[in-house]
């Protein structure tokens, strides 16, 4: 833990003060006294192993899926630290629904490691933005709430403003996976001057299919990103042609 820059030291010293003054219940399973408790750090189903070459969906192979046939991503890579279930389904819901914002620092916690895992070369980290309606009643964006702290821990440049939800979409729960595509395609902007030339790694709370995020790299490769990988925390896991679930 020793090689972490001074920067992200920070952010986490001042949410351990807040959590000295306010004691924080375990975004998992509410037992008081952590943020994350060691119970529900050992519940988390890491998602590794053989996984689609291009959108990090678990196979039985390494080799495309079947929605990867249907309709290639552009993004270069995207990879979920674990399962959306349990207690992590918990905490992510908590960030999310009921204000919990110290918990962005704690599933960033998440993503450092993954970031080792995987190797990418990286210039710049975004969030999956908001649109200004639900960012204004939510009051935050719980993604950026993970990247930023990412960016800290990572030593890689926080892009605030290069990417943009330019316009607001439908739920994503209940529609298939070419709907998901079509109700996302466009509803992004990507700021040229900030992303040109630029390998960016786009976070997200949740994902499912990874049309979002997937939108999102079509909107910086068109502002000329060099190229574009994507973090998840969860995903959801549905069986192939599956399509119920909650996350976006
Ligand atoms: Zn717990
Ligand atoms: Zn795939």
């Amino acid at each position: 833990m020793n090689d972490l820059p001074y920067p992200y030291l920070l952010y986490q010293w001042i949410w351990k003060a807040v959590d000295w003054i306010f004691p924080p219940v375990c975004g998992g399973c509410s037992i008081l006294g952590t943020r994350w408790c060691d119970q529900c750090q050992q519940s988390l189903q890491r998602i590794r192993g053989q996984l689609c070459s291009r959108c990090g969906m678990p196979m039985g192979t390494n080799t495309v899926c079947n929605h990867c046939h249907e309709r290639p991503f552009v993004i270069d890579g995207l990879r979920a630290y674990a399962c959306y279930a349990g207690p992590l389904r918990n905490a992510i819901h908590r960030l999310k629904y009921q204000r919990d914002i110290a918990l962005g620092e704690t599933l960033a916690g998440f993503l450092v490691e993954l970031y080792r895992e995987v190797q990418w070369e990286i210039d710049l980290v975004v969030a999956v933005p908001l649109g200004v309606v639900r960012r204004r009643e939510r009051g935050y964006n719980q993604a950026a709430l993970i990247a930023y702290p990412l960016s800290l821990a990572i030593r890689v440049p926080y892009g605030r403003g290069a990417l943009q939800r330019v316009r607001e979409t439908a739920s994503q729960v209940d529609l298939s996976f070419l709907q998901r595509l079509e109700n996302v395609k466009d509803a992004f902007w990507a700021d040229a001057p900030k992303v040109a030339g630029r390998n960016v790694l786009v976070i997200d709370d949740v994902t499912t299919t990874g049309a979002t995020i997937n939108a999102c790299a079509e909107a910086l490769k068109k502002a000329g990103a060099n190229t574009v990988y994507g973090f998840v925390v969860a995903r959801t896991i549905l069986s192939e042609g599956g399509r119920n679930d909650r996350a976006s």
